[in-house]
């Protein structure tokens, strides 16, 4: 009766980490306060595990901010600007690296995989010098040890770590980083080395680039990999650990063949055909570590279809050599659901966060040895009936509605140019229109109405009150300034998903489903459990207030479908696009309300589009078909006049652009803060681009005020490249964490060089 899991979260149930680390940079505590929170951390979740039942628990999945860097620090890849002399890394090196110092700024962050979370980046050239320079593996094993925990130490990788980095500046071009693999080894061997001394006996790699799409090369490092690290390895079980798809019939081939590997941790939710791979050939004799508890939702596993899935499995590995695991680690849901104090008993029955998942996990082992916990099981299956036949989650007329538009297409009858002219001759604008992309700075005072109308200790009339007087100052302050198009500012709005999130039906919300996403950065997404709809209009009133103090156009502001798709859990009984064709529909009904109450322009943001891409190229075309398909959905019943705007969130855009494209909104804002080549270069190498398109003319993720000069010069760099008629001019983002003491002069300067190119053409 053996189980496993991938990962933990370290935040803890209380986001623990979170305050003690930023109580620690804030100088408000020591380094040893700290220290000793993330001990107390690790030792529960450690006994957490040990008390369900758990066989095979992992330690080094506890980080202060990442586990790649981590993984950097213990290979010693401290780039050089950080001024590391040698020796253990502290805590000094190690946070300057994550959070930048006064002087250097931070490594580079991106996403983990297509999850939510954030790595940072390795930064490799040809002559770091690798040192065994954190020794966090080996403390954290021994810790648990001293704690009557044996565990499974956790180490990223080292085909995976150096997959994920990036060559040093200068050798970009030029640097294969797989070239450094035969200079890792040795430091994961005095790694390996010392575990097995401190009496480790397992150890599990996580290598989860094997499911990336890798050439034979990338695949072949690999098999040397383990290979050379063969004799050192030898007297440890090893299990390699892959996650978030489905591994090729090669990457498994690869895989299934490693020297000195005796164990396979496969993620059987996300990688829907690996079952088959398994039954068509799994090697004699090894075990396999069977990801069936979902690792990235909130839901609760359906315990009776996991263990028939289990037995099959079984039969095929044999009994002593099948694991139950988590299909990755838990670090991407959220802690624990005792702590929900909010959801009813109902909504609660269908969940599972981490320490959940836990239990289940065991529940199921038990059960495949004999030992079925048959009330609990029966408790799971009343609760996945409940979550099926519930008249809350199932909305018949949704249903329809949605199934009505597969197969189908919806786009606005007139092309974009037509409708640009229509809509032009009833905005009336100048050329190289200035607009911001939605927020205004939100104040202390501000977030404080809010949080008190939320609790009731403020009336209705007193919150719309200032809620008002907060859109007329925004609205004053965008005339003065003499921009074009403005916006009201979403003062009503926390969060751009969880607004529309809580006035639709079919979410719910948590006090304490945080999920990490980067350091001590924590989101808390909304769970979509049922269909959805709108119950009634959402932003009708707030526009139309902020329409009527001003005669310039004001843009209504909305968040789009896939957006709020993949910043929420997503129910898992219906495919992922269903749930984005019901959010697209209850989104249209919204633009074509405001459309009516007279909003000429609406802006639909899709920050987050992007984002959903599959991790492999074959799934791409899928997800970008029915992901543009939603957003024009939302409003392909506009009149011409009506002008469909759209937001994204990067500047790193070209693999999609002709997704983009496709959306047929007729302007869309962008960032672009960082490289005006990157974006335009898509434009340079000729794509045809007809709709009116704004590039971020200045950074809002910085407190710099960009000069009126610096600001002509980014739109004159657009200008070489783009047609002058259809070029916005805007921030990069919304400004809703700035300070109006650096968006004032901002946007008075970008609205100047609008004016002094606008004299120019
Ligand atoms: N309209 C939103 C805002 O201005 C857009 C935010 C975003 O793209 N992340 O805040
Ligand atoms: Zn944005």
């Amino acid at each position: 009766m053996a189980s496993h899991i991938v990962g933990y979260p370290r935040m803890g149930p209380k986001r623990e980490l979170k305050f003690a680390l930023e109580s620690f940079w804030d100088k408000k505590s020591s380094a040893e306060d700290l220290q000793k929170v993330a001990a107390d951390l690790r030792s529960s979740i450690w006994k957490q595990m040990a008390a369900a039942g758990i066989k095979y628990i992992p330690s080094n999945t506890f980080s202060y901010y990442d586990q790649v860097l981590d993984a950097t620090s213990m290979l010693g890849a401290v780039p050089p600007r950080y001024g590391w002399n040698g020796g253990e890394i502290g805590f000094d090196t190690y946070f300057s690296m994550a959070r930048g110092n006064a002087s250097v700024p931070a490594m580079e962050m991106t996403k983990w995989f297509d999850t939510n979370y954030h790595f940072i980046v390795p930064e490799l050239g040809p002559d770091v010098n690798f040192s065994y320079a954190s020794h966090k593996a080996v403390d954290e094993y021994e810790e648990a040890k001293a704690l009557g925990v044996d565990t499974i130490p956790v180490l990223i990788g080292p085909v995976s770590y150096l997959l994920l980095s990036k060559p040093a500046k200068g050798v970009e071009k030029t640097f294969s980083l797989l070239s450094l693999l035969p200079k890792i080894l040795p430091i994961y061997k005095e790694v390996i080395a010392e575990l097995k001394a401190a009496g480790a006996s397992w150890i599990q790699f996580d290598e989860p680039t094997l499911v990336l799409d890798l050439d034979s090369h990338q695949l072949q490092a690999f098999t040397a990999a383990y290979a050379e690290l063969e004799t050192t390895l030898s007297g440890l079980n090893v299990l390699i650990e892959t996650y978030f798809a489905d591994l090729t019939a090669e990457a498994y081939k690869t895989l299934t063949e490693l020297k000195g590997v005796t164990a396979y941790g496969l993620d059987l939710v996300r990688g829907t055909q690996t079952i088959e791979l398994i039954k068509s050939n799994f090697p004699k004799g090894k075990y396999l570590f069977a990801g069936v508890v979902d690792g990235r939702n909130i839901w609760a596993n359906d315990l009776a279809s996991s263990l028939s899935t289990l037995q099959a499995l079984e039969a095929v590995v044999g009994k002593d050599k099948l694991v139950v695991s988590t299909s990755c680690s838990l670090l991407h849901t959220a802690v624990d659901l005792v702590n929900e104090t909010k959801l009813d008993d109902e909504i609660k029955s269908w969940l599972a966060f981490a320490a959940q998942k836990v239990v289940e996990v065991n529940a199921l082992a038990k059960a495949l040895a004999g030992q079925k916990d048959e009330a609990f099981f029966t408790a799971n299956a009343s609760a996945q009936a409940s979550r099926k036949s519930s008249p809350r989650v199932t909305n018949e007329a949704v249903q329809k509605a949605a199934a009505a538009l597969k197969g189908s297409d919806h786009r606005r009858a007139t092309n974009v140019t037509a409708r640009l002219d229509a809509q032009q001759k009833k905005l009336n604008l100048p050329v190289l229109p200035t607009t911001t992309i939605g927020s205004f700075p939100q104040t202390l005072e501000l977030r404080r109405v809010r949080r008190e109308f939320k609790a009731n200790k403020i009336s209705e009339d007193d919150y719309v009150k200032a809620i008002k007087e907060e859109i007329k100052k925004v609205v004053d302050l965008q005339e003065e300034l003499d921009i074009d198009v403005l916006v009201h500012g979403e003062p009503e709005r926390n969060d751009m998903v969880e607004y529309f999130g809580e006035q639709l039906s079919g979410f719910a919300f948590t006090v304490n489903g945080w999920v990490q996403s980067y350091g001590s950065r924590c989101v808390k997404p909304p769970i979509i459990y049922g269909d959805v709809s709108r119950p009634k209009p959402m932003t009708v009133f707030w526009s139309s207030t902020a329409q009527s103090m001003t005669k310039r156009p004001m843009k209504g502001m909305l968040t789009g479908p896939v957006t709020i798709l993949n910043w929420s859990f997503v129910r898992n009984d219906q495919p992922r696009f269903e749930t984005c064709y019901q959010i697209a529909l209850a989104i249209k009904d919204e633009v074509e309300d405001l459309e009516k109450a007279g909003i000429n322009v609406i802006q639909i943001d899709e920050a987050a589009l992007r984002e959903g891409l599959p991790l492999r190229k074959s799934e791409h075309a899928f997800y970008q078909k029915w992901a543009v398909h939603s957003f024009r959905i939302t409003n392909c019943g506009v009149q011409d006049t009506t002008q469909i705007h759209t937001h994204m969130c990067y500047s790193n855009f070209n693999d999609i652009i002709h997704s983009i494209i496709d959306m047929d909104a007729d302007v869309i804002t962008i960032e672009n803060s960082r490289s005006d080549e990157k974006l335009l270069s898509v434009f340079r190498e000729g794509v045809k681009y007809g709709a009116g398109i704004g590039p971020g003319v200045y950074d809002i993720h910085s407190p710099r005020i960009p000069s009126t000069e610096e600001i002509a010069d980014r739109i004159n760099k657009m200008l070489a490249v783009l047609e002058t008629n259809i070029l916005w001019v805007n921030p990069d983002c919304g400004l809703k964490t700035r300070k109006y003491a650096e968006v004032k002069p901002a946007l008075s300067n970008m609205v100047a060089a609008a004016k002094l190119l606008r004299t120019q053409l």
